[in-house]
Parts: C-alpha cells; sequence; structure tokens
C-alpha cells in the first residue's frame, strides 16, 4: 500500500481530526484502488497520491466534527464520482447508513465493488437521477442528512438534494469560492424549498461549506423533470 503522506497528517492534527489506524487502512486502501481505476475509468482529476489525500480525503473529512452523534441516522451522498465525501465520511461514521447516488452506472459499480471489498456494510451506491430517486417514496423525505461536494450550482443543487432530507434534516452543500456568489442567485430556491442557511462555513484549501436545514415536506412539484432543475433554475 501507498504510504500516508506527512502533509495530511498534520493537515488533520491541525483541525483535530483523528482517524483511528483501522480508518487510516481504510482510507489508504481507498486511495490506492481509486487512483489504480482512475487510470482506465474517469473517477478524478487528481492523478498523484498527496493530492487525493489532501484535496478530496481531507476536504471531505473537515465535515466530520459536525456530523450529529445520533444513532441510526441516514445520509445520502448525492453525485458521489468516484466517492467524495461519502467514501471517507462512511469510513469515519460506520454508524450512519450511506447511500451514495451517481446517474452514471460504471462510478456505482466501482463504488459498490470497493465498499464490499473494504468490507462497509454501511454503503451501497445507487446508479440513479436525482431527479427520479428524489420522487421515489423509498427515498424521499427519508434521510437526516445530505451531502453533495462538485455537483452542480447551489439553485440547482438544492432542487436535486432537499426532497431527499426529513423535515429538520440537514444538507451539507460543498462549494467552492463562489458561494457567496451562489448563495443570491438562490433566494427563490430557498424560499420554495423551505430551507434556511445555518451556516456558511470558509474551508482550509479554499472551499466553503453551506448548511441547510430543511422546514417543510418538499411540495410535490419538486424535483421537476430530468434536466429541468439545470436548464431552469429556481
Ligand atoms: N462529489 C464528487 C464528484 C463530483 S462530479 C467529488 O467531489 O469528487 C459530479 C458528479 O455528480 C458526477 O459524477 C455526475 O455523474 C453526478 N451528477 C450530476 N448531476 C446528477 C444528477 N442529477 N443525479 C445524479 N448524479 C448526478
Amino acid at each position: 500500500m501507498s504510504e500516508i503522506p506527512a502533509s495530511f497528517l498534520s493537515a488533520c492534527e491541525e483541525q483535530d481530526l483523528h482517524p483511528s489506524p483501522e480508518q487510516l487502512r481504510l482510507l489508504q486502501a481507498y486511495v490506492d484502488q481509486l487512483l489504480q481505476v482512475n487510470q482506465h475509468m474517469n473517477l478524478t482529476a487528481v492523478r498523484e497520491a498527496e493530492g487525493v489525500w489532501m484535496r478530496h480525503i481531507f476536504d471531505s473529512l473537515l465535515l466530520v466534527p459536525d456530523l450529529k452523534a445520533d444513532l441510526n441516522q441516514k445520509a445520502l451522498d448525492l453525485g458521489s464520482g468516484g466517492g467524495f465525501p461519502g467514501i471517507p465520511l462512511a469510513i469515519m461514521r460506520p454508524d450512519i447508513q450511506w447511500t451514495l447516488v451517481d446517474s452514471v452506472a460504471k462510478k456505482v459499480r466501482f463504488l459498490n465493488e470497493l465498499a464490499q471489498g473494504l468490507g462497509m456494510p454501511n454503503v451501497r451506491a445507487l446508479a440513479e437521477r436525482a431527479e427520479v430517486l428524489g420522487r421515489d417514496p423509498e427515498h424521499r423525505e427519508c434521510y437526516h442528512l445530505v451531502t453533495a461536494r462538485a455537483v452542480a450550482r447551489l439553485p440547482v443543487l438544492l432542487e436535486l438534494t432537499i426532497p431527499f432530507l426529513r423535515v429538520n434534516g440537514l444538507l451539507a452543500a460543498m462549494k467552492g469560492e463562489q458561494a457567496a456568489k451562489e448563495l443570491k442567485e438562490s433566494r427563490r430556491a430557498i424560499e420554495r424549498l423551505s430551507v434556511k442557511l445555518m451556516r456558511s462555513q470558509a474551508q482550509p484549501g479554499g472551499g466553503h461549506l453551506l448548511w441547510f436545514k430543511k422546514r417543510r415536506p418538499t411540495h410535490t412539484a419538486y424535483p421537476r423533470a430530468v434536466g429541468i432543475p439545470a436548464q431552469k433554475p429556481l
């Protein structure tokens, strides 16, 4: 297995993140498999191990201190791609049931094989569009937490994610430096989807984390049909 870069370990230390030896071993196996499969499948543009550890793993772990301690939580990671932030969070919180969703079937196959290979019964990955799954009663209004990183601009992302949440459930939207601008564009989406911005937090590495809380059940009009949320954002 490849070595864990010292830069990652010291960044974790600085943020008071303390993965156990077993969690580090799982993260290491994940990085190795991701880089290996990435040679023939486009899972990430980051091609060297240190970049994956810092830009993907560390960035994902920044959510850990904000995850609630309650038992029996259900979380959904929308647009997981190669597994961020879903896989690192599922490694850090094996007590949470994680559903990873992506519309691209081969990415989902990678995620399911990975989870099986690493022995993570708390992870399942589903190949489906958010617009479809968000109308499925087995998923709609079911989750305590939804995470999403680099999936869509905020007005679109809100329409795709909020239907999955229970009332009082939380969305962690991992955005880039455009977060403030995207928030301004999201006024109508915030109102129509009955969500409240709880916290907006600059992250080490230039990211910006936005926490939303769902206040009321989602109107049956949302999410709209496949492609419409992106074509005609709220
Ligand atoms: N979260 C990962 C991947 C980001 S790329 C990371 O941070 O590295 C965005 C991913 O979202 C892609 O894999 C794409 O297939 C998926 N995606 C985009 N729109 C989607 C939708 N409407 N439903 C499901 N998946 C979607």
